[in-house]
C-alpha cells in the first residue's frame, strides 16, 4: 500500500514539473465563437486565427477538419478562411465545437492544455495537465 502511495506521489510530481508555463495562462479555457458570414456562394470564417489560436491548433490541421466536415474546400487567407459553398455560422460553430471535443480536450482529466504529437501515421493528444497520452480519432 505505502509503495503504491510512494509511487503516486512521484508520478504527481513528476507530471507537475512537466507542465508548461502556458498551462497556468490557459486555466480559463475559452473558445471564440466563429464568425461567420456568406458572401455570394462562398463562406468567411472570419476569426479563424483567433480561433486556432485558442485552440493552441496548427491552423491546417483544423482547416483540413473544417474542409472535410464540411466537404468542401477552403483557403487561409491571412487571419481568415474562405470556405467555397454556404454554410451558415451554427453549423460551424458545431464543428468546432466538435474538433475542440475531439483534438483539443484530454480525454482522460478533460483539461485542454494539449498538444497532438504524431508517431509515424498517428496522433496523440498528449496532455500537459495529467501527462496522459491518447490516440485521437484518425481525419
Ligand atoms: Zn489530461
Amino acid at each position: 500500500m505505502s509503495k503504491s502511495f510512494f509511487s503516486y506521489e512521484e508520478m504527481l510530481g513528476r507530471a507537475l514539473e512537466r507542465v508548461p508555463k502556458v498551462a497556468e495562462r490557459r486555466e480559463r479555457f475559452e473558445v471564440p465563437k466563429p464568425e461567420v458570414v456568406n458572401v455570394g456562394n462562398r463562406t468567411i470564417l472570419y476569426n479563424f486565427k483567433d480561433i486556432y489560436e485558442a485552440l493552441n491548433r496548427d491552423p491546417h490541421h483544423l482547416l483540413r477538419f473544417l474542409s472535410k466536415e464540411l466537404a468542401t474546400a477552403g483557403s487561409i487567407e491571412g487571419s481568415m478562411v474562405i470556405f467555397q459553398g454556404r454554410f451558415s455560422e451554427a453549423v460551424v460553430s458545431r464543428l468546432v465545437e466538435r474538433y475542440v471535443q475531439d483534438y483539443v480536450i484530454c480525454p482522460v482529466c478533460r483539461r485542454p492544455d494539449t498538444q497532438l504529437v504524431r508517431e509515424g501515421r498517428y496522433f496523440f493528444i498528449k496532455c500537459a495537465a495529467c501527462g496522459a497520452k491518447s490516440p485521437i480519432r484518425p481525419m
